[in-house]
Order: C-alpha cells, then structure tokens, then sequence
C-alpha cells in the first residue's frame, strides 16, 4: 500500500498549534500501530531557519543528519518515532534554490518555468520522497490561509487530492473558535471565512480542528458543520490544555483518530494511549516541585529554548516533580559586586543553554561561578559547556583574561577556538559542526553513568570548541574531560568531580529527550537538583523558599 496523505492547514491568525495537532495526529496513529512521517512546509523565502534571529522564529530545531529546522520538528521527534532529515522541513527558499540551479543547469530544456507546474511539481517531489515504508504522511503548511505567500503550497496540496484521491488525503483544518465575554457567547464567523477562504482555491476541509478555551456545544458543532460543509462530528473541540502532552488524549477523545481512519479507509487496532496517560496523570499530579533558573540571552522569549524547556519537563515527569523554570537574563547578573549571587540564590539547579555572540556572557561566567562555588547543580549546554570552561580557567587557573575566541578574538588564552578550519568561509550559513556525532564516555564518569553505557551520539550546533592546549592545566586543576569524540578531537563532555553535579557538554541533549523516554543527562541534572532543594529546605527547617522569585515571574511556571 502506498502512503496516505493527511494535509493540515491553519486559519484565522498564526500560532494555534498546527505543529502540535500534526505531531498529535501522528501520535495517535502510532498508537494505532501504523507507521507515520511528519513533514512541514514552511512558505518564508529563507533557505531555512539557520540564519534567523531566535526572537523572529524561535528555536532552530536539529535533525541527526545535520539540517537546521523548524522547531514543529521537535514536536514531531516528541510525539512520535518517525526519524526526521533535511527531507522533512521545506521552505520557499529551499524549494526556490532548486528550482533555479535546475534551470541554470538547462534541465528546464528552454521552458518557461513557472509557479504551476514547476513550483508545485518540486513541493509535491518534497511530498512524495518521504512516503517510502510509511502508511501515513502528515504534512503541514505554515502560515495561515491566506497568505499570498504560502498559495503554491496550497495549489500543491489539492493537485495531491487530485492525483491520489479521495481515500488517500485529508484535509486538517485548525481554526479557532474565540468566546467573546462581552456577547458570552462563541463566535463561528471567523471559522466559516476561514473555510471560505481555503474553498476558494480548491480546498474543501474534511476535519476541523476547532481551537477554543471551552468545549463547543452541540448547537456550535452543528452551526459550524452547516456552513462549512463538514460532517458534524468532523468538528473537534480543540480546547486548551495545561500540558501539551494531553494534547492526544483530547483529540482521541473527540474521535479524531477513528475519522481520520474512517475517511482514508484504514483498518487498525484501537490505540493503547496509557503510557500517555500516565504521564498526563503525572502532569497534573505531581509529588513535589523542582526550580530551575536558566541563565541565557534570548530568555525573554521562550520558544527560543523550546526543546530545552520540553526536556526539563520530561526529566520532571519522571520524578513525578512539577517543573519551574525561572529565565534569568544574562546581562542582569553582570553587577559590579557580588550582588548577582543574591539573584541566584534560590534556585535548586542553574542552566546555562546554547547562544551565540556575545552579550550576556559576563553575566554567565557569574553564574556559573555561584554554581560551582555555592555547590548548586550545574548543566552547561553548547555555550553552556565552553563558558565553563572559560569561568574555570579564570578563576580556579588564574587565566583571567581565558576566553572563547567568538567573544574576544585577541585574547591571550583561547580556552574555546575554531579548531575546524572555518576561515575563508564567509556565509553564515552552513559553517557549523551540525547534527550527530558518535561521543566515547570516560567510564565511570557522572555521564556513563547517567547514560549506562560509554558509546553515545548526540547533536551538535556550533563553530568554536575546546582547546585542547588548555588541557593538562585545567585538568590538573581538577576539571575532567569525560566525553570526547572517539577520535579524540573534539572534547564533548567536561565533568567537575566533587560537586554534587557540574556537567557541560558541547552537544545539544535536549534535540532527543521525549515524553516517554527523557533524556539520561537531564534526568541527572534534575535529580541532582532536587536532591539539593531537599538538602536546603531541610536545613531551612522546611519551609519553602519563594521570596528570591522576581513578582513579575509570578505565575509564569
Ligand atoms: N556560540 C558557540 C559556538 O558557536 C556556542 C553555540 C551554541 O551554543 N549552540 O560554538
């Protein structure tokens, strides 16, 4: 059997969860036992998001094989076992670039080429190329319809219904449903013009993912059913949810697997949802709490870090703790006194994640200083792992002026260089050391042992790493290197041995921690940091301490 295809789109304004309802979708039919893919098309003229500001477009999402993506693939990654490429994440750019190096290569044979057939022809190539050895591919189109810019996406989408038929694609369609106080009431209109909008070229929904704070009632259902000529249990009260991981159980409550098999004619077992059950129980059920400060730059907007903060979670839920997250900006602990250590004071684990550039990095030496010193747990990541490197060498080796060479490109300790050979290439993009590659584990170090095994691989998004000039002097200072590339050039891992947990690592762990399976290094930190708050609360006499809590981050975790 080949692939079905299920297409979902989104309406009236951005930002209602398509990804997460693709990856949902997807979650439910692996449960089903079917075998699926996730695509997503994503119609900005970027080649990808490699090059753009995290504040515009959030986290840059890594596959293994290296590609910078859309963070809707670490959804897909969470809420599934379908293995993502470059192949699964497309933009208008990309599909652009190939089309133009065809046509300068001649292999348009003097056509003109243009937007129907030679754009939607590449969009449906892109479509078709992950469909081998899969029943299901579930495919998103970012943005919102319509937008001028995703249209060819749109065109192609239908010529799919055209060529596959009626039994092999669907079409999603996420809306929003709003209550409007004033009027108490739900408001259909902006569903109907968004279906409107998408029947006007050529696409008539199947389902609709209706987005809304409260559950539609039957007379809402059958209204919208009426005027956008859907069946009325094919409109899915799509509510919000505490956590995202419930996200399944409620489409599979409103049936949306079961239509989804009935109108591709699929036959499957029911789904065995209880391991996420569980962990929706434990979500909402937790035994005690965990707080985490993270020191970075791009703080003040959280879908810059959003598979790092989805990994803290998942590490959580398996000690059946409630996870909060304080985001301290970086440049704030730059004080002139010690005046950064108060700031810090409450938390039970401090994390310092990937960034780029320079500012805020003062203040992260700080940090890290107060976690070493103070013995708090510590978790470098990417930038993480060489600003403790650099916190190291200045104050326990006296190499005050250790730095990376991306901060300070003059300076006389370059503790973090470009040991690739990077110069001579100018783009930005493409000049990084990407995607997996295969660590060797010191054994008996805290990462073998978190791991339980001295052979991992893990994703990297980064130019400068650790020199390893440095080496005998920060070694025999104490630090250890626990984790290197099993050639030895790369250094991966640095542990600080007599403290209850400092670990950096030069990889990005938090690409493949998930829901059901967290990952070994967050759940070290986490514990590691639980075990420190009930060290603290015992020797406060138990109370809790919530003072250091900024008020305006109140009510934020
Ligand atoms: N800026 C650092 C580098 O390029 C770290 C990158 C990161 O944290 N992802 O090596």
């Amino acid at each position: 059997m080949s692939a079905k295809y299920i297409f979902v789109t989104g309406g009236v304004v951005s930002s209602l969860g398509k990804g997460l309802a693709a990856a949902s979708i997807g979650c439910l039919l692996e449960s089903r036992g079917l075998k699926v893919n996730l695509q997503k098309f994503d119609p900005y003229l970027n080649v990808d998001p490699g090059t753009m500001s995290p504040f515009q477009h959030g986290e840059v999402f890594v596959t293994d094989d290296g590609a910078e993506t859309d963070l809707d693939l670490g959804h897909y990654e969470r809420f599934t076992h379908a293995r993502l490429t470059r192949d699964n994440n497309w933009t208008t750019g990309r599909i652009y670039e190939q089309i133009i190096a065809k046509e300068r290569r001649g292999d348009y044979l003097g056509k003109t080429v243009q937007v129907i057939p030679h754009v939607t022809n590449e969009i449906k190539a892109a479509m078709k190329k992950i469909s081998s050895d899969v029943d299901v591919v579930i495919v998103e189109i970012g943005g919102t319809i319509g937008d001028i810019e995703s249209l060819p996406f749109i065109e192609a989408i239908r010529q799919m219904r055209q060529e596959l038929g009626r039994d092999n694609t669907l079409f999603v369609h996420v809306t929003l449903v709003p209550w409007i106080a004033t009027a108490s009431e739900l408001k259909t209109k902006p569903t109907q013009h968004s279906v409107k909008e998408l029947l006007s070229v050529g696409i008539q929904p199947d389902i609709l993912l209706c987005r809304t704070d409260r559950f539609l009632p039957k007379d809402i259902k059958s209204k919208i059913a009426l005027f956008c000529n859907v069946e009325e249990q094919a409109v899915i009260t799509a509510k919000d949810v505490a956590s995202i991981y419930e996200c399944p159980l409620v489409f599979s409550q409103e049936g949306v697997d079961r239509l989804v098999l009935k109108y591709l004619r699929i036959d499957a077992p029911e789904a065995d949802m209880r391991k996420w059950e569980d962990l929706v129980h434990r979500a909402y059920n937790p035994q005690d709490e965990v707080l985490i400060g993270i020191v970075g730059k791009y703080v003040e907007y959280e879908d810059s870090y959003k598979s790092l903060k989805e990994a803290l979670v998942h590490a959580a839920l398996h000690y059946n703790l409630k996870l909060r997250v304080e985001w301290v900006e970086a440049e704030g602990l730059e004080t002139a006194d010690d005046s950064y250590r108060t700031q810090l004071s409450g938390f039970d684990g401090i994390l310092v994640p990937g960034g780029f550039g320079k500012r805020g990095i003062a203040g992260m030496l700080n940090g890290i200083r107060y976690a070493r010193e103070e013995k708090v747990p510590y978790f470098g990541i990417c930038l993480g792992m060489q600003t403790a490197c650099i916190e190291f060498a200045r104050n326990v080796c006296g190499l005050h002026e250790a730095n990376s060479s991306e901060f300070d490109p003059a300076t006389p300790h370059r503790i973090i260089y470009k040991l690739r050979e990077l110069r001579g290439v100018e783009e930005l993009g493409g000049t990084m050391r990407l995607g997996a590659w295969e660590c060797k584990l010191e054994p008996g170090s805290n990462a073998a042992l978190a791991y339980g095994k001295t052979e991992i691989s893990e994703r990297h998004r980064h130019r400068y790493e650790f020199n390893r000039e440095y080496e005998a002097l920060l070694t025999g200072a104490g630090l250890r290197i626990t984790g290197t590339t099993p050639d030895g050039t790369y250094v991966e891992i640095v542990e600080l041995p007599g403290h209850p947990y400092f670990l950096g690592c030069q990889f990005h762990p938090e690409f493949k921690s998930k829901p059901l399976e967290p990952h070994p290094l967050f759940m070290a930190f986490i514990k590691a940091s639980y075990d420190n708050r009930q060290k603290r609360l015992s020797s406060h006499g138990g109370e809790k301490e919530d003072l250091f809590l900024r008020p305006e981050n109140a009510g934020k975790h």
